[in-house]
Protein backbone atom coordinates (compact mmCIF):
# COMPACT_ATOMS: atom_id res chain seq x y z
CA UNK A 1 0.00 0.00 0.00
CA UNK A 2 1.68 3.54 -0.86
CA UNK A 3 0.24 6.73 -0.27
CA UNK A 4 0.10 10.01 -1.70
CA UNK A 5 -0.13 13.49 -0.57
CA UNK A 6 -1.03 16.15 -3.93
CA UNK A 7 -2.09 19.23 -3.97
CA UNK A 8 -5.47 19.56 -5.69
CA UNK A 9 -6.27 22.84 -7.42
CA UNK A 10 -9.89 21.98 -8.99
CA UNK A 11 -10.04 25.92 -10.60
CA UNK A 12 -12.67 27.24 -12.12
CA UNK A 13 -14.49 27.33 -15.56
CA UNK A 14 -14.53 23.47 -16.27
CA UNK A 15 -12.20 23.15 -14.00
CA UNK A 16 -14.08 21.38 -10.75
CA UNK A 17 -15.89 19.23 -13.45
CA UNK A 18 -12.88 17.35 -15.19
CA UNK A 19 -11.01 17.49 -11.88
CA UNK A 20 -13.54 15.70 -10.10
CA UNK A 21 -13.82 12.93 -13.05
CA UNK A 22 -10.06 12.75 -12.88
CA UNK A 23 -9.87 12.64 -9.04
CA UNK A 24 -13.00 9.75 -9.19
CA UNK A 25 -11.13 7.68 -11.67
CA UNK A 26 -7.22 8.00 -9.99
CA UNK A 27 -9.35 6.88 -6.70
CA UNK A 28 -11.16 4.12 -7.87
CA UNK A 29 -7.60 2.37 -9.87
CA UNK A 30 -5.93 3.12 -6.70
CA UNK A 31 -8.41 1.11 -4.79
CA UNK A 32 -7.33 -1.65 -7.59
CA UNK A 33 -3.50 -1.21 -7.03
CA UNK A 34 -2.97 -0.74 -3.29
CA UNK A 35 -2.32 3.57 -3.92
CA UNK A 36 -3.96 6.10 -1.88
CA UNK A 37 -4.21 9.65 -2.42
CA UNK A 38 -4.75 12.25 0.13
CA UNK A 39 -5.57 15.59 -1.82
CA UNK A 40 -4.98 18.75 -0.14
CA UNK A 41 -7.46 21.15 -1.91
CA UNK A 42 -6.93 24.52 -2.69
CA UNK A 43 -9.45 27.13 -4.46
CA UNK A 44 -7.02 29.47 -7.03
CA UNK A 45 -8.53 32.60 -9.11
CA UNK A 46 -11.27 35.07 -8.99
CA UNK A 47 -13.24 31.88 -6.22
CA UNK A 48 -10.12 31.85 -3.79
CA UNK A 49 -9.76 36.13 -3.72
CA UNK A 50 -13.80 35.99 -2.47
CA UNK A 51 -13.16 33.26 0.23
CA UNK A 52 -9.67 34.18 1.55
CA UNK A 53 -8.72 37.63 0.25
CA UNK A 54 -5.48 36.22 -1.89
CA UNK A 55 -6.00 35.16 -5.58
CA UNK A 56 -3.31 32.09 -4.39
CA UNK A 57 -3.99 31.40 -0.96
CA UNK A 58 -0.51 31.13 1.20
CA UNK A 59 -1.63 27.97 2.23
CA UNK A 60 -1.56 26.71 -1.44
CA UNK A 61 2.11 27.70 -1.47
CA UNK A 62 3.14 25.93 1.40
CA UNK A 63 0.94 22.77 -0.11
CA UNK A 64 2.84 22.45 -3.18
CA UNK A 65 6.38 23.03 -1.54
CA UNK A 66 5.47 20.24 1.37
CA UNK A 67 3.72 18.19 -1.76
CA UNK A 68 5.94 18.66 -4.46
CA UNK A 69 3.55 17.55 -6.48
CA UNK A 70 0.25 19.59 -8.10
CA UNK A 71 -2.58 18.29 -10.35
CA UNK A 72 -4.34 21.50 -11.53
CA UNK A 73 -7.77 22.52 -13.20
CA UNK A 74 -7.87 25.28 -15.66
CA UNK A 75 -8.16 29.06 -13.88
CA UNK A 76 -9.91 31.79 -16.09
CA UNK A 77 -7.22 35.16 -16.65
CA UNK A 78 -8.77 38.13 -17.33
CA UNK A 79 -8.66 39.40 -20.74
CA UNK A 80 -6.92 42.85 -20.94
CA UNK A 81 -7.22 43.94 -17.10
CA UNK A 82 -7.48 42.63 -13.52
CA UNK A 83 -5.65 40.34 -11.94
CA UNK A 84 -2.42 38.31 -13.48
CA UNK A 85 -2.75 34.79 -14.56
CA UNK A 86 -2.67 32.51 -11.62
CA UNK A 87 -1.07 29.90 -13.78
CA UNK A 88 2.15 32.03 -14.98
CA UNK A 89 2.55 33.03 -11.66
CA UNK A 90 3.06 29.99 -10.26
CA UNK A 91 5.08 28.92 -12.73
CA UNK A 92 7.42 31.30 -11.88
CA UNK A 93 6.41 31.29 -8.18
CA UNK A 94 7.85 27.13 -8.05
CA UNK A 95 10.46 27.75 -11.29
CA UNK A 96 8.91 25.17 -13.44
CA UNK A 97 10.82 26.40 -16.39
CA UNK A 98 9.61 23.04 -18.72
CA UNK A 99 6.24 23.01 -19.79
CA UNK A 100 6.19 19.73 -21.33
CA UNK A 101 2.82 18.45 -23.64
CA UNK A 102 2.95 15.43 -25.58
CA UNK A 103 0.61 15.49 -28.97
CA UNK A 104 -0.29 11.70 -29.44
CA UNK A 105 -3.32 10.18 -31.22
CA UNK A 106 -5.96 8.62 -29.32
CA UNK A 107 -6.67 4.86 -31.07
CA UNK A 108 -10.27 4.67 -32.59
CA UNK A 109 -10.38 8.57 -32.60
CA UNK A 110 -10.44 9.34 -36.13
CA UNK A 111 -8.64 12.92 -36.90
CA UNK A 112 -7.50 14.57 -40.03
CA UNK A 113 -3.54 13.55 -39.16
CA UNK A 114 -3.35 9.99 -38.04
CA UNK A 115 -0.26 8.48 -35.90
CA UNK A 116 0.86 12.27 -34.56
CA UNK A 117 3.39 11.60 -31.95
CA UNK A 118 4.93 14.96 -31.30
CA UNK A 119 6.78 16.65 -28.11
CA UNK A 120 6.51 19.83 -27.36
CA UNK A 121 8.81 21.72 -25.19
CA UNK A 122 8.26 25.00 -23.97
CA UNK A 123 10.30 27.13 -21.74
CA UNK A 124 7.82 28.14 -18.38
CA UNK A 125 9.24 31.34 -16.96
CA UNK A 126 10.77 33.83 -19.62
CA UNK A 127 9.93 35.38 -22.99
CA UNK A 128 7.41 37.84 -22.64
CA UNK A 129 5.45 36.02 -20.04
CA UNK A 130 7.68 37.36 -17.59
CA UNK A 131 4.88 40.32 -17.52
CA UNK A 132 6.88 43.63 -17.90
CA UNK A 133 4.51 45.94 -19.50
CA UNK A 134 4.13 49.60 -19.20
CA UNK A 135 2.38 52.94 -20.76
CA UNK A 136 5.27 54.90 -21.72
CA UNK A 137 2.89 58.00 -22.72
CA UNK A 138 -0.39 57.28 -23.81
CA UNK A 139 -1.34 55.69 -26.92
CA UNK A 140 2.05 53.65 -26.79
CA UNK A 141 2.98 50.27 -24.41
CA UNK A 142 5.63 48.19 -24.13
CA UNK A 143 6.21 44.45 -23.20
CA UNK A 144 9.63 43.63 -22.20
CA UNK A 145 10.70 40.22 -23.95
CA UNK A 146 13.30 39.05 -21.43
CA UNK A 147 15.37 35.54 -22.76
CA UNK A 148 18.61 34.55 -20.54
CA UNK A 149 21.39 32.15 -21.41
CA UNK A 150 20.45 30.18 -18.39
CA UNK A 151 16.78 29.45 -19.20
CA UNK A 152 17.53 28.93 -22.93
CA UNK A 153 20.01 26.37 -21.61
CA UNK A 154 17.78 24.55 -19.35
CA UNK A 155 15.15 24.30 -21.36
CA UNK A 156 17.21 22.47 -24.58
CA UNK A 157 19.46 20.59 -22.21
CA UNK A 158 15.58 19.20 -20.80
CA UNK A 159 14.65 18.78 -24.40
CA UNK A 160 17.70 16.70 -25.18
CA UNK A 161 17.61 14.87 -22.55
CA UNK A 162 14.34 13.98 -22.72
CA UNK A 163 14.99 12.68 -26.58
CA UNK A 164 17.99 10.56 -25.51
CA UNK A 165 15.96 9.06 -22.67
CA UNK A 166 13.15 8.61 -25.01
CA UNK A 167 14.73 7.54 -27.56
CA UNK A 168 13.31 10.20 -30.18
CA UNK A 169 14.46 10.88 -33.60
CA UNK A 170 15.55 14.53 -33.21
CA UNK A 171 14.88 17.90 -32.18
CA UNK A 172 13.89 21.05 -33.81
CA UNK A 173 14.48 24.58 -31.88
CA UNK A 174 11.45 27.20 -33.35
CA UNK A 175 12.54 30.35 -33.29
CA UNK A 176 11.98 34.30 -35.19
CA UNK A 177 15.77 35.02 -34.82
CA UNK A 178 15.63 36.64 -37.60
CA UNK A 179 13.56 39.43 -36.60
CA UNK A 180 14.12 38.86 -32.40
CA UNK A 181 18.12 39.06 -33.22
CA UNK A 182 18.72 39.61 -29.56
CA UNK A 183 16.56 37.10 -27.80
CA UNK A 184 15.48 34.68 -29.72
CA UNK A 185 18.79 34.95 -31.07
CA UNK A 186 20.51 33.95 -27.93
CA UNK A 187 18.28 31.25 -27.51
CA UNK A 188 19.53 29.94 -30.67
CA UNK A 189 22.67 30.00 -30.13
CA UNK A 190 22.19 28.25 -26.84
CA UNK A 191 20.26 25.47 -28.65
CA UNK A 192 23.26 24.94 -30.46
CA UNK A 193 25.28 25.13 -27.97
CA UNK A 194 23.40 21.82 -26.31
CA UNK A 195 23.08 19.74 -29.27
CA UNK A 196 26.49 19.71 -29.89
CA UNK A 197 26.72 17.55 -27.05
CA UNK A 198 24.28 15.18 -28.53
CA UNK A 199 25.73 14.72 -31.82
CA UNK A 200 23.27 11.36 -31.97
CA UNK A 201 20.65 13.39 -32.25
CA UNK A 202 19.87 15.16 -35.43
CA UNK A 203 19.14 19.04 -34.54
CA UNK A 204 17.38 21.69 -36.82
CA UNK A 205 16.05 25.10 -36.71
CA UNK A 206 12.67 26.38 -38.16
CA UNK A 207 11.59 30.21 -38.02
CA UNK A 208 7.94 30.22 -35.72
CA UNK A 209 5.87 31.69 -38.74
CA UNK A 210 7.34 28.63 -41.66
CA UNK A 211 6.68 25.87 -38.24
CA UNK A 212 3.40 27.22 -38.99
CA UNK A 213 2.71 26.20 -42.73
CA UNK A 214 5.43 23.30 -41.82
CA UNK A 215 3.12 21.65 -39.13
CA UNK A 216 -0.39 22.00 -40.83
CA UNK A 217 1.21 20.55 -44.00
CA UNK A 218 3.33 17.59 -42.85
CA UNK A 219 3.28 17.02 -38.88
CA UNK A 220 5.46 13.91 -39.26
CA UNK A 221 8.83 15.97 -39.70
CA UNK A 222 8.83 17.06 -36.34
CA UNK A 223 9.83 15.28 -33.56
CA UNK A 224 10.89 17.06 -30.51
CA UNK A 225 10.27 20.74 -30.84
CA UNK A 226 11.64 23.44 -28.28
CA UNK A 227 11.08 26.17 -28.32
CA UNK A 228 10.08 30.09 -25.72
CA UNK A 229 7.32 30.63 -23.75
CA UNK A 230 4.64 32.23 -26.39
CA UNK A 231 5.90 30.19 -29.28
CA UNK A 232 5.19 27.29 -27.81
CA UNK A 233 1.73 28.41 -25.89
CA UNK A 234 0.42 28.77 -29.54
CA UNK A 235 1.69 25.82 -31.06
CA UNK A 236 0.74 23.43 -28.28
CA UNK A 237 -2.89 24.91 -29.59
CA UNK A 238 -2.73 24.71 -33.11
CA UNK A 239 -1.27 21.04 -32.23
CA UNK A 240 -3.86 20.04 -30.27
CA UNK A 241 -6.01 20.18 -33.25
CA UNK A 242 -3.97 17.48 -34.75
CA UNK A 243 -5.19 14.54 -32.38
CA UNK A 244 -8.69 15.79 -31.88
CA UNK A 245 -8.61 19.52 -30.19
CA UNK A 246 -7.94 21.20 -26.68
CA UNK A 247 -10.19 18.21 -24.95
CA UNK A 248 -7.22 15.35 -24.86
CA UNK A 249 -3.74 17.55 -24.62
CA UNK A 250 -2.08 16.61 -21.28
CA UNK A 251 0.64 19.03 -19.92
CA UNK A 252 3.41 18.83 -17.28
CA UNK A 253 5.00 21.98 -15.82
CA UNK A 254 8.27 20.93 -14.30
CA UNK A 255 11.16 22.39 -12.15
CA UNK A 256 13.71 21.03 -9.95
CA UNK A 257 11.31 21.65 -6.44
CA UNK A 258 8.11 20.66 -7.87
CA UNK A 259 5.77 20.05 -10.60
CA UNK A 260 2.63 20.69 -11.62
CA UNK A 261 0.20 18.65 -13.98
CA UNK A 262 -2.56 20.72 -15.82
CA UNK A 263 -4.20 20.62 -19.06
CA UNK A 264 -3.45 22.44 -22.18
CA UNK A 265 -6.39 23.89 -22.05
CA UNK A 266 -8.33 27.16 -20.35
CA UNK A 267 -11.27 27.35 -18.37
CA UNK A 268 -13.53 26.61 -21.33
CA UNK A 269 -16.44 29.14 -20.14
CA UNK A 270 -18.40 28.85 -23.36
CA UNK A 271 -19.14 24.91 -21.72
CA UNK A 272 -18.67 25.26 -18.02
CA UNK A 273 -21.08 24.09 -15.86
CA UNK A 274 -22.54 21.93 -18.62
CA UNK A 275 -21.46 18.87 -18.27
CA UNK A 276 -20.03 18.78 -22.00
CA UNK A 277 -16.31 19.26 -20.74
CA UNK A 278 -13.50 16.08 -21.71
CA UNK A 279 -11.76 15.17 -18.95
CA UNK A 280 -9.30 13.30 -21.42
CA UNK A 281 -6.87 16.33 -21.11
CA UNK A 282 -6.73 16.71 -17.17
CA UNK A 283 -6.94 12.80 -16.78
CA UNK A 284 -4.08 12.00 -18.89
CA UNK A 285 -2.03 14.89 -17.28
CA UNK A 286 -2.55 12.91 -13.81
CA UNK A 287 -0.82 9.91 -16.31
CA UNK A 288 2.08 11.96 -16.76
CA UNK A 289 1.84 13.01 -12.85
CA UNK A 290 1.39 8.98 -11.71
CA UNK A 291 4.74 8.03 -13.67
CA UNK A 292 6.53 11.21 -12.39
CA UNK A 293 5.65 9.85 -8.67
CA UNK A 294 6.76 6.55 -10.16
CA UNK A 295 3.55 4.86 -9.73
CA UNK A 296 3.83 3.44 -13.04
CA UNK A 297 1.30 0.38 -12.91
CA UNK A 298 -1.28 2.72 -12.46
CA UNK A 299 -0.25 5.03 -15.00
CA UNK A 300 -0.42 2.23 -17.70
CA UNK A 301 -3.71 1.16 -16.00
CA UNK A 302 -5.52 4.20 -16.12
CA UNK A 303 -3.87 4.69 -19.54
CA UNK A 304 -4.92 1.48 -21.21
CA UNK A 305 -8.51 2.33 -20.03
CA UNK A 306 -8.69 5.46 -21.79
CA UNK A 307 -7.29 4.00 -24.81
CA UNK A 308 -10.53 1.14 -24.62
CA UNK A 309 -12.86 4.07 -24.09
CA UNK A 310 -11.64 5.68 -27.24
CA UNK A 311 -11.08 2.28 -29.29
CA UNK A 312 -14.76 1.42 -28.47
CA UNK A 313 -15.94 4.64 -29.31
CA UNK A 314 -19.23 4.43 -27.81
CA UNK A 315 -19.09 6.67 -24.78
CA UNK A 316 -17.33 9.97 -26.06
CA UNK A 317 -17.44 13.56 -25.21
CA UNK A 318 -19.46 15.86 -27.93
CA UNK A 319 -15.74 17.74 -28.48
CA UNK A 320 -14.43 14.31 -29.91
CA UNK A 321 -17.68 13.61 -31.81
CA UNK A 322 -19.66 11.68 -28.83
CA UNK A 323 -23.29 12.47 -27.29
CA UNK A 324 -21.90 11.60 -23.85
CA UNK A 325 -21.33 14.15 -20.70
CA UNK A 326 -18.21 14.41 -18.45
CA UNK A 327 -19.37 12.25 -15.48
CA UNK A 328 -20.98 9.30 -18.31
CA UNK A 329 -16.77 9.52 -19.73
CA UNK A 330 -15.46 9.23 -16.43
CA UNK A 331 -18.20 6.33 -15.49
CA UNK A 332 -17.26 4.53 -19.10
CA UNK A 333 -13.41 4.78 -17.71
CA UNK A 334 -13.78 3.50 -14.76
CA UNK A 335 -15.88 0.39 -16.11
CA UNK A 336 -13.33 -0.05 -18.48
CA UNK A 337 -10.32 -0.39 -15.48
CA UNK A 338 -8.79 -4.05 -14.89
P1 LIG B 1 -10.04 27.39 -23.73
O1 LIG B 1 -8.97 26.38 -23.87
O2 LIG B 1 -10.66 27.54 -22.39
O3 LIG B 1 -11.20 27.07 -24.79
C1 LIG B 1 -10.99 27.08 -26.20
C2 LIG B 1 -12.06 26.21 -26.88
O4 LIG B 1 -11.79 24.82 -26.59
C3 LIG B 1 -13.48 26.49 -26.36
O5 LIG B 1 -14.37 26.35 -27.43
C4 LIG B 1 -13.71 25.38 -25.35
O6 LIG B 1 -15.07 25.02 -25.17
C5 LIG B 1 -12.90 24.22 -25.94
N1 LIG B 1 -12.39 23.34 -24.87
C6 LIG B 1 -11.35 23.61 -24.04
N2 LIG B 1 -11.17 22.60 -23.19
C7 LIG B 1 -12.10 21.68 -23.47
C8 LIG B 1 -12.44 20.40 -22.91
N3 LIG B 1 -11.75 19.87 -21.90
N4 LIG B 1 -13.48 19.71 -23.44
C9 LIG B 1 -14.16 20.22 -24.48
N5 LIG B 1 -13.91 21.41 -25.06
C10 LIG B 1 -12.89 22.14 -24.54
O7 LIG B 1 -9.42 28.78 -24.21
P2 LIG B 1 -9.97 30.27 -24.09
O8 LIG B 1 -11.45 30.28 -24.30
O9 LIG B 1 -9.10 31.04 -24.97
O10 LIG B 1 -9.65 30.69 -22.59
C11 LIG B 1 -10.63 30.69 -21.53
C12 LIG B 1 -9.95 31.11 -20.24
O11 LIG B 1 -9.01 30.11 -19.82
C13 LIG B 1 -9.14 32.42 -20.32
O12 LIG B 1 -9.39 33.15 -19.12
C14 LIG B 1 -7.71 31.98 -20.37
O13 LIG B 1 -6.83 32.92 -19.84
C15 LIG B 1 -7.78 30.75 -19.49
N6 LIG B 1 -6.68 29.77 -19.74
C16 LIG B 1 -6.20 29.13 -18.65
C17 LIG B 1 -5.22 28.16 -18.82
C18 LIG B 1 -4.71 27.45 -17.60
O14 LIG B 1 -5.36 27.48 -16.56
N7 LIG B 1 -3.57 26.80 -17.68
C19 LIG B 1 -4.76 27.83 -20.10
C20 LIG B 1 -5.32 28.48 -21.21
C21 LIG B 1 -6.29 29.45 -21.01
Amino acid sequence: MSTHTITLIPGDGIGPEVTDATVRILETAGKQTGTEFVWERYDAGADAFVKTGEYIPKALYESVRRTEVALKGPVTTPIGEGFKSINVTLRKQFDLFANFRPIKNLPGLKTKYPDVDLIIVRENTEGLYVGLEQEIVPGVCTSLKVITEKGSTRIAKFAFEYAVKHGRKKVHAIHKANIMKLTDGLFLRCARDVASAYPEIPYAEHIVDNTCMQLVTNPYQYDVMVMENLYGDILSDLCSGFVGGLGLVPGANLGENAAIFEAVHGSAPDIAGQDKANPTALLQSAVLMLRHIDEHMLADKIQSAIEKVYAEGKTLTRDVGGQSGTRAFADAVIAALD
